[in-house]
């Protein structure tokens, strides 16, 4: 049975897609997406020799070689051109998966969905997607053994329902608030809409992690360092109004 995190990430994925689940280490993702019926092929990318021989295993003992390929490499260096609909990438942090679309860049043509999975570092993940014209068209929050995970699904800008100029169009909250492209980008352009209480707890605990960037900037005495200190203090303040807004 799946984690719910991996679960979650399941059911973004369109009934009859091709897949590829890129660090799929035991490969869970693509095992249970052939066996739902949900993808008719997919392919389990791993960079690194333990993962690798993990996600053959699974899927031997699974009987499923003829469905799901095991390839051996770097991102998306695994898949030819048009091989695949829909990319999953889980379970790293956000500029990882930036520097692995990046560097896959063509091989995201004729690719209709990613989903993915941060875990940290999801803002700039975000201004990857916007940068390369993927738009956010679903978000997900949500509490696993104590941890939080974000899943954010894009579609290419030529066939999503919805613009990125909509999705991070700046929108006044109460009292002279904004919701600026900044902070869309930081707490999640869906998930500032339906504030949870697991959104709320990430939010005061990324406060908490911005107060010891700051802590240990200060400890410097160079002028640049400063000024980094009151960047950071400026986004806590502003994170702190916002949240204060937010029903
Ligand atoms: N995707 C699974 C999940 O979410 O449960 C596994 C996550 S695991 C923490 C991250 C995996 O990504 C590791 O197995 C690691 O070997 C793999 N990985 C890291 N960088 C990679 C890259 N550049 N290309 C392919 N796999 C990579």
């Amino acid at each position: 049975k799946l984690s719910n995190r991996l679960e979650q990430i399941h059911v973004q994925i369109p009934k009859g897609s091709r897949l590829a689940d890129i660090g799929s280490d035991h490969a869970l993702l693509p095992v249970a997406a052939v066996r739902s019926g949900n993808v008719v092929s997919a392919i389990a990318g791993e960079v690194n020799p333990g993962p690798y021989e993990a996600a053959r295993k699974q899927v031997s003992d699974a009987g499923l070689q003829e469905k799901i390929t095991v390839r051996r490499g770097d991102g998306l260096d695994v898949i030819e051109p048009g091989e695949v609909d829909v990319i999953t990438i889980a379970g790293m942090g956000g500029a990882l998966i930036a520097s692995i679309l990046d560097r896959g860049l063509s091989k995201l043509e004729g690719v209709s969905l990613l989903v993915l999975q941060p875990n940290v570092g999801e803002d700039i993940l975000r201004r990857w997607l916007l940068a390369h014209n993927w738009v956010v068209v679903a978000e997900k929050l949500l509490e696993e053994d104590g941890k939080i995970y974000e899943i954010i699904t894009a579609m290419p800008q030529a066939s999503s329902p919805i613009a990125n100029e909509e999705v991070y169009k700046p929108r006044p909250l109460t009292n002279g608030v904004e919701l600026t492209e900044e902070i869309l980008l930081r707490m999640g352009p869906y998930l500032v809409d339906q504030p949870t209480d697991v959104f709320f707890a990430k939010w005061e605990s990324e406060i908490v992690k911005l107060q010891g960037v700051v802590q240990s900037i200060m400890k410097s005495d160079q002028e640049s360092a400063r000024e980094k200190a009151s960047d950071v203090e400026r986004l806590i303040a502003n994170l702190k109004e916002v949240l204060a807004c937010l029903p």
